[in-house]
């Protein structure tokens, strides 16, 4: 198989009908180890052939494998480890072939006559002799895709492409690259809808995750350690999505309620106490061991996003308060106690979708907002891509 997210994949898919199906059945087939067995090579460089030669459907489900136990964590470096190593054993693959029908690229071959001669003679250097045979092959372009599929893949950007009538022509290597980030966006996807589903998943998928992220934390180890020290580091306030910052705006009196006490409450105390909840009931004492965290750090910033509002909720409706302990998990109270979590359940952020439907003028999309469905995962993807380029950072000056 060439792409785990192309027509082949989507057709053995379809067999099970759903992906609840598919990954309910592959704890039978597939032992843990083995599944693992599709990152550790990481460690020798080379992938084995048992590996590369899969049948299609075992090949699947060692991916999907893989993207069930991602679903307990989506963004961190247990993430980065599956696309690295899926990425490589995909390109390995479609290194080899010359057919590119099977990607999740809306790709075709590109006729030679739809390009002037003109522009062939510059583009593809057909006077110069000296080029030789696989050079040639390599700056022909032999491939095209829709401009807007193009486009939405390449971040607005045309730079070093051949455009006409509403294509791109792209070399193979041209394509190779694009479909690179067609992976790791069909990948971000995936994880992003199993996230919801985590809590319907087998246990495997929790215990896979667990050893995947021993793996992890041997292979990203400088980088680790580092985030390990930054951990207890206090919110990213300029790392909210849209929703939230509206939300510690203030609100006006209509929205309220679910801006401050749904939604605020939810967020913050999960993004700063539970980011990466192995289930959606867990409760704050499974987290924290007393509630300095929520009375300094969280319960402040509600109480002024609260005053922000028109006319200030609490001043309105001081009962309010006793309101976001109930959605924090401690019942209808004014004097929480740690061991009172519980009480009530620790409401988890509602996803978009609900947002949209109860509060649409929260809604206020930006770019990022496309890879996500819950305010949440939109935080923990920045973080992990702030992370990312601090590292990155780091290691280019030592
Ligand atoms: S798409 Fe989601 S995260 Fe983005 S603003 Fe809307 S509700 Fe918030």
């Amino acid at each position: 198989m060439l792409d785990p997210f192309g027509k082949r994949a989507r057709e053995i898919l379809k067999e099970f009908e759903n992906i609840n199906n598919f990954l309910e059945i592959i704890p039978t087939y597939l032992d843990i180890n083995l599944a693992l067995e599709r990152i550790i090579w990481l460690k020798s460089d080379v992938i084995p052939g048992y590996i590369l030669n899969a049948d299609d459907l075992k090949d699947l489900m060692g991916f999907y494998a893989l993207l069930g136990a991602l679903a307990f964590s989506p963004y961190g470096f247990e993430m980065e480890l599956v696309k690295e190593a899926n990425l490589r054993i995909y390109l390995a693959r479609i290194e080899r072939t010359k057919n590119f029908e099977e990607l999740s690229l809306s790709i075709e071959l590109a006729p030679e006559n739809e390009i002037p001669q003109r522009d062939l003679t510059i583009i593809e250097k057909r006077l110069h002799s000296e080029i030789s045979p696989e050079e040639r092959d390599r700056i022909a372009l032999k491939y095209k895709i829709k401009l807007k599929d193009f486009l939405s893949l390449n971040e607005g950007s045309l730079k070093s492409v051949y455009i006409k009538n509403g294509y791109v022509y792209l070399t193979r290597n041209q394509v190779i690259e694009l479909w690179k980030k067609s992976f790791e966006r069909n990948l971000e996807r995936a994880v992003n809808l199993l996230y919801e589903l985590r809590d319907e998943l087998p246990q495997y998928y929790l215990q896979l995750y667990n050893r995947l992220s021993e793996i992890a934390r041997e292979h990203f180890k400088k980088r680790f350690e580092k985030v390990e020290k930054a951990s207890a580091q206090p919110l990213r306030f300029d790392l909210f999505p849209p929703c939230i910052k509206m939300a510690l705006g203030g609100v006006p009196s209509g929205l309220r309620n679910y801006a401050i006490t749904v939604l605020l409450t939810s967020f913050l105390s999960y993004a700063r106490i539970c980011p990466n909840p192995p289930s959606k009931n867990v409760r704050i004492k499974d987290c924290i061991k007393d509630l300095s965290i929520i009375e300094k750090e969280i319960l402040p910033v509600i109480i002024e996003a609260g005053n922000r509002c028109s006319p200030p909720l609490f001043e309105d409706q001081p009962n309010e308060i006793k309101n976001i302990w109930y959605h924090l998990g401690f019942g209808y109270t004014s004097k929480p106690r740690l061991e009172d979590s519980g009480t009530s359940t620790w409401y988890f952020p509602p996803n978009c979708s609900k947002i949209r439907a109860n509060a649409p003028q929260l809604c206020k999309p930006d770019k990022d907002c496309k890879y996500i469905k819950n305010p949440l995962t939109y935080y923990l993807r920045k973080l992990y891509l702030e992370n990312k380029k601090e590292s990155q950072g780091e290691d280019r000056n030592e």
